[in-house]
Formats: C-alpha cells, sequence, structure tokens
C-alpha cells in the first residue's frame, strides 16, 4: 500500500482537514498518478456535507483532477511516467452493459465507480478523490492532457468541462440560434465559453448582477440579471436551448417559459426538488431534460476540443489550507470561476 496524504472531511459539519490514508498497490493495468491540481466543484461541497444524503465519511473529495504519472502497472501500454494525464467524476464502471459498450459508462447499468464518496468495484473499498498526493487509476478511465492548455485551468474540464460540453452537443446547444447559461458559475462559464466557440449566440441568466463584465468578457452576448422584475416578461418564449447550472433550489417553470416553441432546457445542477407545471411545457411543446457528466471517449473528445479552441477554464488557484474559505466563497456564489487547488501545497504545507 502506498500511504497518501489528503483533506478529508469527517462528518457534515467539521471543516476539511489533513487525512492519513493508503492507495492500493498498482495493478497490472493500473496508473499510479501524481496529482499537480484539483478543481472545486460544487458537487464537493454538496458531498462533503451530506445534502444529497447517503454521504460516506471520511470523504476526501475531489474530481477534477490533473497530475503526472508516477508509474504504471506491468501490463500498461498506452500511458508512459511522466506524461500529463487527467482523471475526472468515475475511476470505473461493469465495462459490459449497453451504455458502457456505447462510451457512456456515467450511465452504466451497476453505476459508475465515483471518484470519491462511493466504493470500489470490490464493493467495501471506500474510493478517496483528488484533494491529496496521488491517485491510482485503471488505465481506461484515465484522460490525455493536451498540450497547449494551462495544466491549472485543465483540471476543471474534467468535470466542469464535460458536463456542460455533453448536453450542450446531444441537446443541439451548438445549433441554437438563442442559447442561455442559467448560472454563471465553474460550469455556467464553461458553457459560455463552449457555447460561443460552436457558434451559437449565448446569453447569461444569473441573479449576480455584477458578473455582466465577465459574463461579456467570457464570450457572452447578451446578459439578464434575473433579480430584475421585468426580465421574465421581457425574455418569453426568446430562447431555443438553456443550459440550467443552478446549484441553488429555483422556480423551473420560470426559466421553462423562455424557451421558444420546441425549445430544450437541459438541468446539469443538483439542488433539492422542486415543482414542475406542466402548462410551462405543453403550451410551446417545449422539452425539459437531463444529463451526467460524459463518457471517457466523449471526455478526450472535450479536452482536444478545448486544446483546438484555445479554451481552459478561468481559475482562482488556492492552497489546500484554505479549501474551507473557498467552499464558502462558493456558497456565496463569489468565485472567479473555479478554485483550483494547488497539490504542492499540501506536500510543503503539512496541515
Ligand atoms: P457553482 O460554481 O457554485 O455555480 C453555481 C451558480 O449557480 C452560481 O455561480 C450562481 O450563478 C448560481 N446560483 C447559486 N445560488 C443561487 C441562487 N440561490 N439562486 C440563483 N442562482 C444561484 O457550482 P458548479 O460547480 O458550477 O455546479 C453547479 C451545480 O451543478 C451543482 O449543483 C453541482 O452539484 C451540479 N453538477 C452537476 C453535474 C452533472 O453531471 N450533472 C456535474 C457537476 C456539477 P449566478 O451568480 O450567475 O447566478
Ligand atoms: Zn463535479
Amino acid at each position: 500500500m502506498i500511504p497518501t496524504r489528503g483533506y478529508a472531511a469527517t462528518d457534515p459539519t467539521t471543516p476539511l482537514g489533513p487525512f492519513d490514508f493508503e492507495r492500493r498497490d498498482p495493478r497490472p493495468h493500473d496508473v499510479v498518478i501524481d496529482i499537480l491540481h484539483c478543481g472545486v466543484c460544487h458537487s464537493d461541497i454538496h458531498q462533503a456535507r451530506d445534502e444529497w444524503g447517503e454521504s460516506i465519511f471520511p470523504m476526501v473529495p475531489g474530481h477534477e483532477i490533473v497530475g503526472t504519472v508516477a508509474s504504471v502497472g506491468a501490463d500498461v501500454s498506452r500511458w508512459g511516467v511522466g506524461q500529463t494525464v487527467g482523471v475526472g467524476v468515475f475511476v470505473d464502471s461493469c465495462r459490459k452493459c449497453e451504455p458502457c459498450l456505447a462510451g457512456e459508462e456515467q450511465y452504466c447499468v451497476e453505476g459508475m465507480t465515483v471518484t470519491y464518496n462511493g466504493l470500489e468495484r470490490d464493493g467495501q473499498t471506500p474510493a478517496y478523490g483528488g484533494y491529496s498526493e496521488r491517485i491510482v487509476v485503471d488505465e481506461n478511465y484515465v484522460l490525455s492532457i493536451p498540450d497547449g492548455i494551462p495544466l491549472d485551468g485543465a483540471a476543471p474540464l474534467l468535470c466542469a468541462g464535460i458536463t456542460t460540453y455533453s448536453p450542450i452537443r446531444h441537446f443541439g446547444g451548438d445549433q441554437a440560434r438563442e442559447a442561455a447559461v442559467l448560472g454563471l458559475g465553474g460550469l455556467g462559464h464553461m458553457g459560455v465559453k463552449f457555447l460561443k466557440a460552436m457558434g451559437a449566440g449565448v446569453t447569461v441568466l444569473s441573479h449576480s448582477p455584477g458578473k455582466k463584465e465577465d459574463a461579456l468578457r467570457l464570450g457572452a452576448d447578451d446578459f439578464e440579471a434575473t433579480a430584475d422584475d421585468d426580465v421574465f416578461d421581457k425574455n418569453a418564449g426568446r430562447f431555443d436551448f438553456i443550459l440550467d447550472t443552478v446549484s441553488a433550489t429555483h422556480d423551473y417553470n420560470a426559466y421553462l417559459r423562455l424557451l421558444r416553441r420546441d425549445g430544450t432546457m437541459v438541468i446539469v445542477g443538483l439542488p433539492d426538488a422542486s415543482t414542475l407545471e406542466p402548462g410551462a411545457l405543453i403550451n410551446k411543446r417545449r422539452r425539459l431534460a437531463g444529463s451526467v457528466i460524459g463518457g471517457i471517449r466523449e471526455i478526450q473528445e472535450m479536452l482536444d476540443f478545448c486544446a483546438e479552441h484555445g479554451i481552459a477554464s478561468d481559475i482562482e488557484a488556492i492552497r489546500i489550507q484554505d479549501i474551507n474559505e473557498a467552499y464558502e466563497r462558493t456558497m456565496r456564489s463569489d468565485v472567479r470561476y473555479r478554485f483550483v487547488i494547488d497539490m504542492a501545497s499540501l506536500r510543503q504545507g503539512g496541515g
């Protein structure tokens, strides 16, 4: 076993702190990765605070991982020592069900093996995530980080990037004349960049009026402050496509009414449940859909798209010792637009 230091939540209310644990010795198909950067996803906060229920403690969060291959198992041929690689939200799956065979491992019938807050495929060993020195992952669930993307700005692509890229492609957001992104956070700012690069017209719908300048700088054509009284009347029936990334409970019906006939709203944010009014859908034959991350093949496609189009996440680098403050700022929508942990701070700083 490989002794490894990380940062963990021990229960839903105590701040995260240093935590020592062991990684498995590499099996023939495993890759050992020294972690350089790990993004801070709002899903880390939901889970560390047990907002989705059934959290497993102690929990080492983190599923936006970029690092360097430190060693490989005897049968690994695709990866070599020193290569820059990524790991996202899952580290294994059954590999034989219809979704897995279709390259959509995130919809594995047995359930994807999540990077943290789950059990490994033996059904016993807790999986620990990227707020740590290193991770050991099967070679088939490792991504190649293309040259040209800054490594810290690449980390959030492994979750925020693919979570927005995949539904934009799948539900035709890339063809939209008028697309909207709801919520300008980690996911939302990637959605704006992708829609823009794919040629869609993009509007940001935000409850933070101060983000207007950033939205336009990130590539949006328009910005609507959802706190304005007349915003829902003014924009009724306007959009072909809405990507809803909001992390807090909100009224889906109000946003559905901003869709034109046959428009689609895709939910990727995961707040508590809220009510759906049938009329918001049926009046203009609107569609409401959902989507979770993306499969390995599509993550690689997204990373290559980012390299080709000069896209990375806008990040604020933090030390692991500042993770609890980063959570608080994320809760206040005060993040521009992803916190990324510089893992050197863990190696140097101890606690
Ligand atoms: P984030 O960086 O915190 O961004 C969320 C944004 O939602 C905020 O920046 C804010 O944007 C908006 N918002 C927050 N509170 C709000 C409120 N009370 N009312 C209205 N708007 C509010 O979070 P993230 O990392 O992008 O994640 C967003 C959500 O997606 C989370 O629930 C996360 O768990 C989920 N997620 C889902 C998947 C998936 O596969 N489906 C993957 C990753 C994450 P404005 O300031 O612009 O309003
Ligand atoms: Zn995530």
